[in-house]
């Protein structure tokens, strides 16, 4: 076990100070919620159980001609490696903040970049899955259980123009403590454009508000708390669906309680 202060650790700087299980061996955890780097997580007061993958499954290295990663090893490690062993398709992890167990869950990416891109397989407590065995799409990917690695295939090729474009796209983000953004894009639209539209860019609750750079990103703005920002996302969710009849689906994964979102009138 290990004491994790969210309000340190996690991207947004929100949540308790509480036990986590650290893993450092492959069985059925079913009943442990597992987190990576926390770079997408709302934690609130009263979570469950939390587990998070330890040391031994921090690692990379070359099998068999395939780049096996552990569910561990963050997105800064992973871009070092390949940028000194000159291997491509890894550059949109430039600013993209989490672990390879948080990034492979999410289908982590930007635009077109993803993260299951040039995945092959990964690893879960019933073995090795084959990607075209994992429904996905945009930052979604069906994975009972938790990520312990996941394999690659190598292409030669790191493409430093790439990374200036990742590092430019990224340049915008607000420099105050976020999860990254806030709801998913839905089909066609712009979350942050809706919200803007919805004249909540900027608007605060509290210590939190949607950024005035970037509407759809939650920031904190000092002393957040857990109640406001899900005021915020109630706010949001609600205005959207008036002004749209659209319902915006987060991106952000809470952990907390089965009813979050007492206030949104409809199924979420
Ligand atoms: C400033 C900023 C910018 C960002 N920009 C982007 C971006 O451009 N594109 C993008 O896609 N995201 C972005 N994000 C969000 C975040 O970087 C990604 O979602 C990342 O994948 C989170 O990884 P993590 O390890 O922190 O996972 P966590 O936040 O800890 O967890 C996220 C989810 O993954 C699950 N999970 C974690 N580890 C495992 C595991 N080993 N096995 C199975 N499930 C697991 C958790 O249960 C949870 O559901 C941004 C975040 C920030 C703060």
């Amino acid at each position: 076990m290990k004491t994790i202060d969210f309000r340190t650790y996690s991207s947004i700087k929100i949540g308790p100070k509480v036990q986590v299980k650290i893993i450092n061996d492959i069985q059925d955890y079913s009943e442990f919620t597992i987190i990576g780097g926390a770079n997408n997580l709302l934690v609130s007061p009263t979570p469950p159980k939390l587990a998070m993958l330890g040391k031994k499954f921090d690692f990379i290295k070359e099998k068999d001609g395939f780049l096996h990663i552990g569910g561990a090893m963050p997105s800064g490690k992973i871009l070092s490696h390949v940028k000194k062993n000159d291997i491509a398709n890894f550059e949109l992890m430039q600013k993209l903040p989490g672990t390879l167990g948080g990034m492979v869950h999410m289908n982590a990416g930007l635009k077109q970049w993803e993260i299951f891109n040039h995945l092959v397989a990964i690893k879960t407590d019933i073995g090795w899955i084959k990607k075209s065995d994992i429904e996905h799409g945009y930052r979604y990917a069906n994975i009972k259980g938790i990520v312990y690695e996941a394999k690659f295939q190598i292409q030669n090729g790191f493409d430093f123009e790439l990374l200036e474009m990742f590092k430019k796209l990224r340049d915008n983000q607000p420099n105050f403590p976020s999860a990254g953004s806030c709801f998913k894009n839905p089909k066609g639209n712009f979350a942050g454009k809706l919200l803007d539209e919805a004249e909540l860019k900027g608007f605060k609750v509290g210590n939190m508000a949607f950024s005035s750079s970037h509407a759809n990103f939650l920031i904190n703005l000092g002393g957040g708390t857990y109640k406001e920002a899900i005021t915020l996302i109630e706010e949001a969710k609600n205005r959207v669906f008036e002004k749209f009849n659209i319902n915006l689906e987060l991106e952000i994964k809470v952990l907390g309680h089965t009813i979050d979102f007492p206030n949104v009138p409809f199924p979420i």
